[in-house]
């Protein structure tokens, strides 16, 4: 990849991109790293080259593929985040830094560590989704080079992107990114189980694709008959869900019988259930296999009807009908809502964030019994902690049973002091009312309210208590002067 077929892809991408911004951080990029080599004997620009080429295939804006160009910058070179902004400008720069700062290790200190990485993620995310974005990215770069890492490290990388990077991925929807990590960690994990799964894979490949090209023109026909216009595309089952669903249902492979996949996008979601009828007339389904989450979306806001049937000459198949707009949502997840904002309306960002961050947390919510994904991480590390928000997004974390008082008080002392009511989730509430995660709050102040001592009976954090204090003590002794 070279930095004009970059420059090609995000025209083509967006005609209106500022290509001139992307110029000035890739030069500035190649300056900085002009000496440096990978690993594999490359030079080192051809890593933020096909991180910046991963971020264009998500479709992200100018902005982001010049924050790409420049994500190692400041962690390899002596430049300062000052002479960065003054060079790039502060939206640029802010992003590499947030990149540069944020960095998921597992240690020895196993579940420490991940309730930190949580923390970090939750507050990267706050301030700005995109920098976790440009970080997948970088690390599924990573992991398409990893060969050339000592062995050692190949397994650590590996596990550390299974752990954190391919569950942060599917859980803000990018299910693009999150299959190939999750392969690329298996090839190196569970190399002799890779290896058997893509052998029987390709041992009955052509026969196979015969089949499918047959049912995939059968239904072409079928649905064009009926005025229905869809496109279907056959789609290779991936290798990890394959040996993922060997061990959960204890089944050899050639005991999975949807090894082989149709998708069909249509143009609308009446149409998605039409072409389910017009399936199962043409195609035995089988019993219990069929899903709709159209009707209900996952908590990812995955969208597809799922059917398996049996397909021609026996072969199972496993059938996904989906719109356009659902099959963006289901490969570009959160990305998706940067899609061609260049120059248009952004102010919808702040509802994305708050809703992304919500099901961030509910993931975490989730992970406390969901063996799945892993055992190791102890959620009570967070049980005395709530993370609560503003209208816009930011947010603080708090001792558990904290109040709007105290939440008031952690976003600006002034709010604090003139509080004199709170809206928790829209609703009106007491200023006493405790917080629970994911609560967003918006405090409402008046002039003439001041802190009252009462206040000290159940606020929960010492800034408040501090400053509540502070106030009383300062009203007192302006009372002593005046009598
Ligand atoms: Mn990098």
């Amino acid at each position: 990849m070279t930095y004009e077929e970059i420059k090609k892809k995000l025209v083509k991408n967006n005609p209106q991109a500022d290509v001139e911004l992307a110029d000035r951080c890739n030069k500035l990029a190649e300056e900085v790293h002009s000496s440096q080599k990978r690993l594999s004997g490359d030079p080192y620009m051809t890593h933020t080259l096909e991180v910046a080429n991963i971020l264009l295939d998500l479709k992200m804006d100018s902005v982001v593929i010049s924050a790409g160009l420049l994500h190692d910058v400041l962690e390899d070179s002596s430049m300062s985040y000052e002479e960065l902004k003054e060079k790039v400008g502060e939206e640029v720069a802010t992003l590499v830094e947030g990149v540069t700062k944020l960095s998921f290790k597992i240690k020895p200190e196993k579940e420490i560590r991940q309730a930190d990485n949580f923390r970090k993620i939750l507050l990267a995310m706050s301030k700005d989704i995109r920098v976790i974005v440009i970080k997948l990215a970088d690390r599924l770069h990573n992991m398409r080079t990893l060969q050339f890492l000592p062995e050692d490290k190949q397994r650590e990388n590996a596990e550390e992107t299974l752990q954190i990077y391919a569950p942060l991925a599917h859980r803000l929807g990018v299910g693009r990114l999150k299959w190939e990590l999750e392969d690329l960690c298996m090839k190196y994990l569970y190399p002799k189980e890779y290896e058997e799964i893509g052998d029987k894979i390709a041992a009955k490949r052509i026969h196979r694709e015969k089949l499918v090209e047959e049912a995939r023109t059968l239904l072409l026909q079928k649905l064009k008959e009926l005025g229905i216009a869809v496109t279907i595309v056959g789609r290779a089952k991936h290798f990890y869900s394959i040996f993922q669903k060997m061990k959960r249902l204890n089944k050899e492979f050639e005991e999975i019988y949807d090894i082989t996949a149709l998708r069909i996008i249509s143009e609308s979601v009446e149409e998605c259930y039409s072409i389910l009828g017009v399936i199962h007339s043409i195609f035995k389904p089988l019993p219990g296999q069929f899903d709709d989450y159209i009707a209900m979306p996952k908590t990812n806001k995955y969208q597809s009807l799922h059917t398996n049937v049996i397909g021609p000459n026996g072969l199972p198949l496993e059938i996904q009908i989906r719109t356009k707009d659902m099959n963006e949502t289901a490969e570009f997840g959160v990305a998706a809502h940067w899609y061609y904002k260049e120059g248009g309306q952004r102010d919808k960002k702040a509802e994305h964030k708050i809703e992304w961050l919500r099901h961030l947390i509910e993931w975490m919510t989730e992970i406390k019994d969901s063996k799945e994904f892993m055992d190791l991480l102890k959620m009570d590390l967070f049980g005395d902690e709530v993370f609560a928000f503003t209208p816009k997004g930011d947010v603080f974390s708090l001792p558990l049973g904290s109040t709007a008082v105290d939440f008031a008080y952690a976003v600006h002392s002034s709010l604090g002091d003139k509080i004199m009511g709170a809206k928790i989730n829209n609703k009106m509430s007491p200023i006493r009312a405790e917080l629970k995660t994911g609560d967003i709050v918006e405090i409402i102040t008046a002039s003439r309210s001041n802190p009252n001592p009462d206040w000290l009976k159940f606020v929960r954090t010492n800034k408040a208590k501090h400053k509540i204090r502070h106030f009383l003590k300062i009203k007192e002794e302006e009372e002593k002067k005046n009598k």
